[in-house]
């Protein structure tokens, strides 16, 4: 049991995400978590609608995957990855490749998925280097992005989200796009691309690669965006000779509808991330993949190599885990799941638009979101949801869930009913 002594030194010595340490926001005590449901210390459940920021897309406490990291654990924890290899990673790696696009072939594990993006940012630099273009070394990418809170993935994050004229000398600059104003459902006319076209002729020479976050925009606002207008960047980036890198580190498996978003555009990218709910929400683990020809140059070039390799690289019981949860989800009817949760979402969530103080709601796969017009005041509003037996967490002026994929009619509608009293109530 979590008692008073240890909540004050959480507050007085714990950072959590994105908090002060000086005015430290409520903590809640969770002791275990089952199916949706989160614990807490005094015998309270909570219906998770967060899935652990987008992880746990099995629930928790999953027979399977707690038996399969208990074999795991029974042969090894980890070894080291150079020099080496184990059953564990290579059977990821093919069940990676079979499920993403087909021109990905070549893998590389990393450890969580900001690091995945590190990686392809530099996998990137690598290319273009190696084809003696040693001059592209920019990224180009979209207002409201989200990539990660380390150095790289931070630079390519929403300059304004991402405080970045507190960061500058330190983290590179890079060019920015307005983002796509078009919705999911709606569509583009040529007439309206010509200012992307001429955004991506500008600079294009200095770009190593654009990377973007296909169809759905997460941290950075939870904004769905239009098919077409991922298909229009895909066929921009092959003009002018840049890498397309899909971060599906929140999107990938099964999450907006398709296994991945880029199938709502039918495009396959130069080099994709993948995290989150890879290995259900048990541990953290990554992937980049990308293609023969991207490989290939990458280890044609001056270095040979390339230049990445973290201590925890391929770790097995992470890896073992991901198998088990791989296949939990494509031996599923995951597809209708999905489709169920959004018609739900739809019928419970769209309706709140009506009242006064919401800007806009929007459903998408899994994915349900309330946009206020005023910013939540959020310690009030988790407050409110814990109540309510319901664990949301807003950001900003967003509420939003996306629930575990095993969620129940009955489970879900508590967490909509909870968010249009919270709506109504404030
Ligand atoms: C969460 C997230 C990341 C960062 O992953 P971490 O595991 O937190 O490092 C990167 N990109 C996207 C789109 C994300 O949602």
């Amino acid at each position: 049991m979590i008692d008073k002594e240890d909540l004050s030194f959480d507050q007085t010595h714990i950072w959590h995400p994105y908090t002060s340490l000086t005015k430290p926001l409520p903590t809640y005590p969770i002791s275990s978590a089952k199916g949706v449901r989160l614990i807490m210390d005094d015998g309270r459940e909570l219906i998770d609608g967060m899935s652990s920021w987008w992880t746990a897309i099995h629930g928790y406490n999953v027979p399977e995957l707690n038996e399969a990291a208990n074999h795991q654990l029974s042969q090894m924890s980890h070894v080291m990855f150079g020099g080496i290899t184990h059953k564990p990673a290579i059977e990821l790696c093919k069940k990676l490749l079979a499920i993403t696009p087909n021109n990905l072939e070549k893998v590389f594990l990393a450890d969580s998925g900001s690091v995945s993006v590190e990686v392809a940012m530099k996998m990137a630099i690598q290319y273009q280097h190696a084809k003696g273009s040693a001059n592209r070394r920019k990224f180009k990418t979209i207002r409201n992005g989200y990539h990660g809170d380390t150095t790289g993935a931070m630079s390519v994050c929403d300059p304004e989200g991402g405080m970045h004229h507190l960061f500058s000398d330190f983290v590179p600059k890079h060019i920015f796009l307005d983002q796509p104003r078009k919705r999911f459902d709606e569509y583009y006319d040529e007439k309206e691309f010509r200012e992307l076209a001429q955004f991506f002729r500008l600079n294009a020479d200095k770009c190593a690669a654009f990377i973007l976050e296909p169809i759905v925009q997460g941290a950075g606002g939870m904004w769905f965006y239009s098919p077409d207008y991922l298909k229009k960047i895909k066929e921009l980036c092959e003009q002018h000779d840049l890498l397309l890198i899909a971060d599906e580190i929140a999107t990938g498996f099964g999450r907006t509808g398709k296994m991945f978003a880029c199938e709502h555009a039918n495009i396959s990218p130069d080099i994709l991330c993948v995290g989150k709910a890879l290995t259900g929400g048990y541990m953290t683990l990554a992937a980049t993949l990308t293609t023969e020809h991207v490989a290939d140059t990458i280890c044609r070039g001056e270095a040979g190599v390339f230049m990445h390799g973290p201590t925890f690289m391929g770790n097995p019981l992470a890896c073992a885990i991901a198998n088990r949860s791989l296949e939990l989800l494509t031996s599923s009817q995951w597809e209708d799941k999905i489709k169920t949760i959004e018609r739900q979402l739809k019928r419970e969530i769209l309706p709140i638009a009506n009242s006064l103080n919401v800007k806009d709601t929007r459903v998408l796969g899994a994915i349900g979101v309330v946009e206020m017009k005023e910013n939540v005041d959020v310690p009030k509003a988790q407050k409110f949801f814990v109540e309510n037996g319901v664990w949301i967490r807003p950001f900003r002026n967003l509420i939003y869930i996306m629930p575990p994929y095993i969620i129940a009619e009955e489970e879900l509608r508590k967490l909509t009913h909870a968010i249009s009293a919270y709506v109504q109530s404030s």
